[in-house]
């Protein structure tokens, strides 16, 4: 590699703080970060530097204007305790893809892939091992011109920090039919892991919530007939244990590792995998058919979140308990041990860092 990335190492390492068994997901940080800056149409000074807050002025444009996108991504320790990530290459391709979007410069595959790796090198002793754990990967990228204008930011900051993390969604969620906010629509950001993208889906979020569900369920922002995606995941159906369905990549859902990983793992465990339209009127007759067997979401953060219920105006679809689904437990278990290597990846999906 011909870039060098200057290192300061921490000299108060705060592992020894971590309590690996109960990690509050997103809370804990380890002991180092990546940054790199653009300025002058390049960028530059790439460091490793003590995780710790950065300066930033009232005026910088990704507050007020939007300019700022991310990844999400782990790490894990294979049976020898060697650290290795996962796809990286895909999340590398993506950021780039919302950062176009959003009129952003492309980071280099040196600068995104040598800033992770020398990154998770050195924190390796933060990679949980338990069960479900990972090191969770942070790279996002960011507007810093302060200037208070409307106009793409001349300044980017990258940066990358990593987050120790157990399982996400340990328990199966209840979801909830969104027909009144819609996420994404014909032409606009659905595909970009781009932070409005979130920002606008808190309140919806948050009046599910107090209507006693986890998550909701996205729909066509046209008719509302069809799903989408949930939180930040993507959607699976799976019908009579054999046929699985998922909403197809059509520019509004985000194109999920997770999902594509999946997808690969159950075709060639046999199942029928449909990418493709799909409609609540095909899951809520698949539900009354008695032939509704699964559905999951599936995400880097959780995995694979099982559905316990979805809820679509008025009628409530209660899926079999979390322990008789087939499908899900055993593509949970199929990924995992692709990504701790506990069997072998046909895929290139490993990405060894020793
Ligand atoms: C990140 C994300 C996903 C899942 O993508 P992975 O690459 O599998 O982590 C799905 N939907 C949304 C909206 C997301 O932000």
């Amino acid at each position: 590699m011909a870039i060098s990335i200057k290192i300061s190492k921490t000299n108060q390492s705060r592992i020894k703080e971590c309590d690996f068994e109960n990690i509050e997901f997103g809370k804990i940080f380890s002991d180092h970060m990546f940054r790199v800056d653009y300025k002058d149409g390049m960028w530059q000074n790439p460091e490793i530097l003590p995780y710790g807050n950065i300066s930033i002025s009232p005026a910088l444009s990704s507050l007020h204007y939007g300019q700022a996108v991310f990844e999400g991504m782990k790490a894990f320790k294979d049976p020898s305790g060697n650290p290795q990530l996962f796809r990286p290459l895909d999340n590398y391709k993506r950021i780039n893809q919302s950062a176009y979007r959003m009129g952003m410069p492309a980071i280099t595959e040196e600068l995104f892939i040598e800033g992770l790796s020398q990154l998770v090198k050195l924190d390796q002793d933060w990679i949980p091992t338990k069960e479900g754990s990972a090191l969770y990967l942070r790279p996002f990228m960011f507007a810093t011109d302060d200037f208070v204008g409307v106009r793409p930011s001349v300044n980017y900051t990258f940066m990358i920090f990593c987050c120790p993390v157990n399982s996400y969604y340990p328990k199966p969620i209840r979801v909830k039919v969104e027909k009144t906010y819609v996420r994404a629509f014909k032409g606009g950001v659905g595909f970009a892991k781009a932070a409005g993208n979130y920002g606008m889906s808190m309140l919806p979020t948050m009046e599910a919530k107090k209507e006693g569900f986890d998550q909701i369920v996205w729909t066509d922002g046209e008719e509302h007939k069809y799903v989408e995606e949930s939180g930040t995941t993507n959607l699976f159906f799976v019908l009579n244990d054999k046929t699985v369905l998922t909403p197809e990549i059509d520019g509004n859902i985000l194109q999920g590792v997770t999902r594509d990983s999946c997808i690969k793992l159950l075709r060639e465990g046999g199942y029928d995998v449909v990418e493709k339209k799909i409609s609540l009127k095909e899951i809520a007759d698949a539900f009354n058919e008695g032939l509704l067997t699964d559905a999951f979401g599936t995400g880097t953060a959780a995995l694979i979140a099982k559905i316990e219920s979805i809820y679509n105006e008025g009628e409530n679809y209660i899926l079999p308990n979390a322990e008789d689904r087939k499908v899900s437990n055993w593509l949970y278990k199929k990924l995992s041990d692709v990504q701790t290597s506990k069997i072998i990846d046909t895929h290139n999906w490993v990405y060894q860092l020793v």
